[in-house]
């Protein structure tokens, strides 16, 4: 037996028009909802390991959404919502896992205390479902008349529900055929006690088009703390006919001398954002003593350093690039280069800024034998 794993339950098609992406893969704060969903469980301490349920026209997708985070390799989902946590459920048989947490992918705002606090109730009960109070009033409609209903003991379900492993894979399998709303109903069909554990109203699954709009809201709203870092970069000119700078191959008489492609603007770039994060530099990350990052193409370091910013929930909101030299000219590759680094930061236009300069002929820039680069990132992080 070994600890407890989240299924993240993302096959659903919903109604959606042709060409539209599924919700669970849609943006919201920039980044696709099963991503935050999927890193909120494979960050908490609780969780053993992410298996995440997807349908089989969503590959594509579902690669692009998670990339660089530590889960398991998908499972294809069935017909229905129970057939895909079935699915989920026998795919992790040879883990051996004592507990599973079931959760929708559609609620990325899943709190680390809910997700203790399910884990802490299935010490007591064979099943805790997070679930949170019912306080407007609750009125029936049927037959043209309106009566109240009593609100008193009534609960709304959310995810994640937790289980122990065994119990509740026997369940479905017994539930086969049935059409039960979710997992606890699964359970109590047979016969399992469940608890509950407190929710959010954050906690919402996102379904329609005014819930992308509140997530928005909700992300927009967050407390954050600007924070600002450096980076400075040097490499030297060696033989060759081409040099890398911004993730840009310019013609040149000679080439520079580096581990990587030794691209000086995007090592400046990501030691910036590493310094807005307080957390180390380039070599720290990315040794040169490393066989995987000879020859390497600076762009994985950049991006690397911007998923840093965003697994701690912050965002990058401007970069700033000085590069010296007296040749090559940058001039003609300014836009090309502000694209480039766009496009690898995941950011707009507008919020990348790429500088010229020389040093009127001093120093070793002035002579010719290199390029320096300095950079100013600013970042926003989540109060801590
Ligand atoms: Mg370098």
């Amino acid at each position: 037996m070994s600890g407890c794993y989240a299924i993240l339950v993302a096959a659903g098609r919903g109604t959606r028009l042709p060409g539209e992406v599924p919700k669970q893969y849609r943006a919201i704060g920039g980044e696709p909802i099963l991503r935050r969903s999927a890193r909120a469980f494979a960050a908490h301490p609780a969780i053993a390991g992410v298996r995440v349920v997807i349908h089989a026209d969503d590959r594509a997708l579902y690669d692009r959404a998670v990339e660089g985070l530590a889960i398991l390799p998908p499972v294809e989902g069935g017909a229905t919502r129970q057939e895909s946590v079935r699915n989920g459920l026998e795919s992790l048989a040879e883990l051996a896992p004592d507990s599973v947490m079931i959760h929708d992918a559609a609620r990325p705002f899943v709190a680390p205390s809910s997700i203790a606090a399910a884990r802490d109730a299935l010490e007591r009960a064979a099943g805790a479902i997070v679930a949170i109070p019912v306080y407007d009033s609750l009125k029936r409609a049927s037959g043209g008349t309106l009566a109240a209903v009593d609100r008193k003991d009534l609960w709304r379900a959310q995810t994640p529900q937790a289980f122990r492993y065994a119990e509740i894979r026997a369940a479905h399998r017994a539930a086969v055929g049935r059409d039960l709303s979710d997992d606890a109903a699964v359970a109590e069909a047979a016969g399992l006690a469940l608890e509950l554990a407190p929710g959010s109203e954050d906690n919402f699954k996102i379904t329609t088009e005014e819930d992308i709009a509140r997530a928005e809201r909700l992300l927009a709203a967050r407390p954050m703390q600007p924070r600002t870092g450096m980076g400075f970069d040097v490499h030297a000119f060696g033989p060759g006919d081409h040099v890398w700078l911004c993730g840009v191959k310019l013609p040149f008489e000679r080439g520079l001398v580096g581990h990587s492609d030794a691209d000086v603007g995007l090592h400046a770039l990501t030691d910036a954002i590493l310094g807005a994060l307080a957390d180390g530099d380039i070599g720290a990350h990315f040794s040169d003593r490393d066989p995987r990052w000879k020859g390497a193409r600076s762009e994985i370091f950049l991006k690397h350093a911007v998923e840093l910013v965003r697994a701690r929930g912050g965002r990058v909101l401007h970069l700033d690039l000085t590069l010296i030299c007296e040749q090559p000219r940058i001039r003609p590759h300014h836009g090309a280069m502000v694209a480039r680094v766009a496009d690898i930061a995941g950011l707009e236009a507008n919020r990348v800024s790429v500088k010229a300069t020389t040093t009127e002929k001093l120093g070793f820039t002035g002579r010719r034998e290199g390029i320096a680069g300095q950079a100013v990132a600013t970042i926003l992080l989540p109060d801590a």
